[in-house]
């Protein structure tokens, strides 16, 4: 397998939730070069301004404030191709940015499962395992159906969980439902992002990793089409891409199941 390796899920230290001010552009581009990463994706978070902020998290990320990332590219990216995106939110049913922003990027990043935002994202009425496994694989669906999301970031993680309780919440998920969701994504297109930090923590320990490995597994025999992306919000997370190759190799995902973008 000769997939080129690409990381299409990098914040810069103009998300809020990175606390690293050397994550810019010129490292991250430099990093890519000495690490074989050919292709380099920026998706800062961002909410449209059309849409009155969820929450004070979003109130400072408007699609202007993203868009300086166009100021920030140096001349010279080392022979690294640079796409620029975003990940948006995925709340109330509702896609957080409109036609005309999404217009004007590369490609957009929506993840269903920003959990952690109970009452924006996750409806605080559900709490248990089953009831927030049944919450991502209903939002999953609906997203993929929306027709917008390039790629669904970090699919069925949820996030803010520990390794434990994301075991606990992919157990009750049958490969059925599974199956039902990855065939919808396969058919509307939508790219199925492995996430390196998605699964960081759990990477040592195969029996915390088989929920993840049987999802992909899953998505890979529904057709599915995916991307690689570290999810990296510091210079010392651009490592995690590596982990997400090594498991779309372990998986056996054909290099013509990558997305072309
Ligand atoms: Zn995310
Ligand atoms: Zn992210």
């Amino acid at each position: 397998m000769n997939t080129p390796l690409h990381d299409l899920h990098i914040h810069t230290n103009l998300s809020l939730c990175s606390s690293d001010p050397e994550q810019t552009v010129e490292n991250i581009a430099s990093w890519a070069a000495a690490h074989g990463v050919g292709t380099i994706g920026i998706s800062n978070h961002v909410w449209d301004c059309d849409v009155p902020a969820g929450s004070e998290f979003y109130a400072g990320q408007p699609f202007s404030h993203i868009l300086r990332i166009r100021e920030q590219i140096p001349a010279d990216l080392h022979g690294v191709r640079l796409l620029i995106g975003a990940e948006t939110e995925f709340a109330g049913g509702k896609i957080m940015l409109s036609q005309a922003c999404r217009d004007q990027l590369d490609y957009l990043l929506v993840p269903h499962s920003h959990i952690h935002m109970v009452g924006l994202v996750l409806p605080a009425d559900r709490v248990t395992d089953e009831q927030v496994a049944d919450y991502l694989v209903t939002s999953f669906c609906d997203l993929v159906k929306k027709d917008c999301a390039t790629i669904v970031a970090h699919p069925f993680s949820p996030v803010g969980r520990t390794p434990v309780q994301t075991k606990g919440i992919l157990d009750c998920i049958s490969d059925e439902q599974f199956a039902a969701c990855f065939a919808l994504a396969a058919q509307h297109g939508a790219a199925i992002e492995i996430n390196g930090s998605a699964f960081e923590r759990e990477w040592n320990d195969p029996q915390l990793m088989a929920n993840h490995e049987r999802m992909f597994s899953i998505a890979r025999d529904c057709g599915c089409i995916f991307t690689l992306g570290s999810d990296a919000h510091a210079l010392q997370e651009l490592g995690f891409v590596e982990l997400a190759m090594q498991l779309a190799r372990r998986l056996s995902i054909p290099d013509d199941r990558f997305a072309r973008l």
